[in-house]
């Protein structure tokens, strides 16, 4: 009886709820086992002391002489010992099968849900709200009070060891005693007391030490951070791997740091939200963790100009902390505006990684919710007044690769980004069964194009400026103009349109390997002017007239062309139908005829005549840095299939795209990771001695591309599998998972039914 009743009193209900509650956080049963496992690591340590302090504690009572104390003892120290034993292995072993057990026909979210409404979860989370500094406070001041009397009553004023008890009950007695003594006698006896301490007063003696030891050093700690309490393995791992040194150095120095005013109101208008909860103060710490450089208060602005303008050694902004930095960006002004902040500190990433602050806070976002949006490792150098302005970092885009694609005798693996499951598989499907006989493909380079508007006193004056511009000689003069402005440029033609008193004079140019739109612009500007030295009375409404056209949807591009104009060829055997996209020539070309003629004439559709161009030619554009708004324009293409001859079964088959917009020079180009996609298809930059033809290749292999995917798209569609693959490859579990879509709303993404 009296062991069951210890045993009941001694069992650790709140470290069993939290390990409980940390198992409940995993989404699945591989996440429940790391989570009881990593629990464990975490309040191992802890609990282990505790054991050891209280097994000591209660141990005491087994040597006080008293027969029935000493027994009652001997139960508690062993329930203590069999609480440990079974919360560190029979415990955590029952709490995962219990899980594995019931996920299986049970959603782990609904058991988390009944898990969390438990009276046990509810009274635990409310102890550990009413767990505070004041009580860890007392707790102390008793255990110094309790080993005052223990020491003056057992130690040094007891006569024998056995003496000891009863000392305690009589102090006064032993002070009197004591009284009689001279000064140096005593401490004599006290040495020689300790010297000769029998067992118990070792064992009493090593208890306090171990009770102060367990409250100056374990029980100010939550051994669980709230972190790990929240969130699942993610959360474990990005913990551990932020422990590094430097950085718990960090964290040290942020406790001892009061937050100055001048990052102060950005905390604030992120605490203020209504969306963050209780866990805002911890979410703080990764804040102030970012602000980066000397912990002391920032110094007075005007000091801080100082320093960031001064040349002298030792100065300039890497001699300022972050907070003095927001503190000038804040204080607003020409010295450090925030869209400037990189070239004002020299220092890109440091420039991008204060503007993350400053911005996530002003769109009330979270702290540490930005975090996710990557930032570090980036060559900022090669964007700034190249690629993007205001920098918070790069959003990464997964890139995978269709082929081996044989093209005019040569093997490519073309790199794709997209976040369009099945697409990429697809193509490469494509790629397999054109591949078979191979692709063949010819490129005209129809030139980029900028159309101003320019508007005139009367009829009959833009009409006589259009003659003008049309007449040889005169276009010779104007193209002289234009070509000037750059090496690569060359005026080609010059297209007008005249409306009422105004002309849309369309200049196209070869732009050599650029895409071009930049080089031709400035051209057109230089022409323009030319023009306007002929006819002082044109007024010039536009450098771009819409009638280019760059990025919108325009017959004239489709008609005309823009940038590269490609049409590739394949036949496909029938047994390549058969084996590798499960169809026939005859099905095909029915279903193009219908779909891709017909459908698209009856959507009333410019350039439309395909089942997904836009599909291959911005996942090539992305990887391969293009100009991605530029696949409205660059996506015109027309598929048509055919049967080979009248009696065979192969397949012949064309996509014509008139209007490719590529370069592999200028723009985003020259981005790391898209040079390095570029140099994968061998075009990567200028070609080192016939310039354009790099640029020619790349559309040629796009056409290809767009090729392959017209053709698989085509047989899934006519196989009816199309939504089967997309299940299969663009819905993964992780997408729609509870922890992404808590509300477990059916996600639809079959967005290649084009
Ligand atoms: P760009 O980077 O502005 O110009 C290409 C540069 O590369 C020129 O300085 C050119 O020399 C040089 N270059 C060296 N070798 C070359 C070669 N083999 N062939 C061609 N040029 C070579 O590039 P862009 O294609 O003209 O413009 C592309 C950018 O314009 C993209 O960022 C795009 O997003 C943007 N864009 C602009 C507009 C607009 O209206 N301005 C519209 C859409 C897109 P030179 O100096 O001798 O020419």
């Amino acid at each position: 009886m009296d062991a069951l009743f210890f045993l009941l009193l001694v069992i650790d209900l709140s470290n069993s709820g939290r390990l409980a509650q940390l198992a409940l956080s995993g989404s699945n049963q591989a996440e429940v086992t790391q989570n009881i496992a990593r629990g464990l690591e975490l309040l191992g340590p802890a609990i282990s002391l505790d054991t050891i302090v209280e097994v000591l504690l209660v141990g005491v009572g087994t040597l006080s002489g008293v027969q029935r104390l000493e027994v009652l003892c001997m139960f508690a120290v062993l329930s203590v010992l069999v609480n440990y034993v079974v919360f560190m292995t029979f415990y955590p072993a029952c709490l995962s099968l219990i899980f594995d057990l019931s996920r299986s026909g049970v959603d782990m979210s609904v058991v988390r849900e009944k898990a969390k409404g438990s009276l046990l979860l509810k009274s635990l989370t409310e102890e550990e709200q009413k767990a505070n500094p004041v009580l860890q406070r007392v707790k102390l001041i008793m255990t110094t009070g309790l080993m005052a009397v223990h020491i003056y009553s057992r130690v040094a004023f007891s006569g024998s060891d056995y003496d000891a008890v009863d000392k305690t009950l009589t102090p006064t007695l032993s002070l009197n005693v004591s009284n009689n003594r001279t000064e140096s006698g005593e401490i004599a006896d006290i040495i020689i007391k300790w010297l000769t301490m029998s067992a118990d007063h070792i064992v009493i003696s090593i208890v306090l030490i171990a009770l102060v030891v367990k409250f100056i050093c374990f029980d100010n700690r939550d051994p669980l951070p709230d972190q790990l309490r929240q969130s699942g393995p993610v959360a474990i791992a990005a913990k551990a791997s932020q422990t590094t040194p430097i950085d718990e150095e960090h964290v040290e120095q942020e406790r001892d740091t009061e937050i100055s005013p001048v990052a102060r109101p950005l905390l604030f208008t992120i605490e203020d939200q209504s969306s963050v909860n209780a866990s805002t103060q911890t979410d703080l710490l990764p804040l102030r963790h970012r602000l980066v450089g000397p912990t002391r208060p920032p110094r007075p602005i005007q000091e801080c100009l100082d320093i960031l303008n001064s040349t002298e050694e030792g100065s300039g902004p890497a001699s300022l902390s972050d907070e003095e930095i927001l503190s000038i960006v804040h204080a607003g002004g020409t010295h450090c505006p925030l869209h400037r902040i990189e070239s004002v500190l020299n220092d890109p990433e440091r420039g991008v990684r204060i503007r993350r602050m400053i911005i996530s806070g002003r769109a009330k976002m979270p702290v540490g919710r930005l975090d996710v949006l990557p930032y570090e490792h980036f060559d900022y150098r090669k964007v700034l007044n190249a690629c993007c302005e205001n920098v918070l970092g790069y959003v990464p885009i997964p890139v995978g690769y269709a082929g081996p694609l044989l093209l005019d005798g040569e093997t490519y693996y073309v790199p794709m980004a997209t976040t369009e499951g099945a697409l990429v598989a697809s193509t490469n499907r494509g790629c397999k069964a054109l591949s078979v006989r191979g692709v063949r493909s010819v490129v005209e380079d129809v030139g980029m194009t900028r159309a101003p508007c320019v508007r005139f006193p009367s009829v009959a004056r833009a009409a006589e400026a259009k003659s003008w511009i049309e007449n040889d000689e005169n276009y010779r003069v104007v193209k002289t103009e234009f070509d000037s402005t750059s090496r690569f440029g060359r005026l080609k033609d010059c297209h007008i349109a005249m409306d009422g008193p105004q002309l849309y004079i369309r200049f196209v140019a070869i732009t050599g390997d650029a895409m071009g739109m930049n080089m031709v612009s400035k051209g057109a500007e230089m022409a323009l002017r030319r023009i306007q030295l002929q006819f002082p009375d044109m007024q010039i409404i536009s450098l771009s007239g819409n009638f280019c056209c760059d990025k919108k949807p325009a017959a004239i591009n489709w008609i005309k062309g823009r940038g590269k104009r490609v049409v590739t060829e394949c036949t496909i055997s029938a047994a390549t139908l058969r084996s590798v996209l499960r169809t026939d020539a005859k099905t095909l070309v029915e279903c193009n005829k219908l779909k891709n003629m017909g459908g698209s004439a009856m959507a009333g559709s410019i350039g439309g005549n395909n089942a997904h161009a836009a599909n291959m030619v911005t996942a090539v554009f992305l990887a391969t840095g293009q100009d991605p708004a530029q696949n409205v324009t660059s996506s015109n293409c027309s598929t048509a299939m055919e049967c080979w001859a009248e009696n065979s079964e192969d397949l012949y088959m064309t996509c014509t795209m008139p209007s490719l917009e590529v370069g592999t020079v200028g723009g985003g180009t020259g981005l790391p990771g898209q040079s390095a996609c570029l140099e994968m298809l061998g075009v990567r930059g200028a070609h080192p001695t016939r310039p354009g033809d790099n640029a020619k290749k790349l559309a040629q292999i796009v056409c290809a591309t767009v090729m392959a995917g017209e053709l698989s798209l085509m047989a899934a569609l006519v196989n009816s599998d199309l939504v089967k693959s997309h299940m299969r490859h663009n819905r993964s579990s992780i997408a729609v998972s509870s922890a992404n879509n808590p509300l477990n709303v059916t996600v639809s993404s079959c967005s290649t039914i084009s």
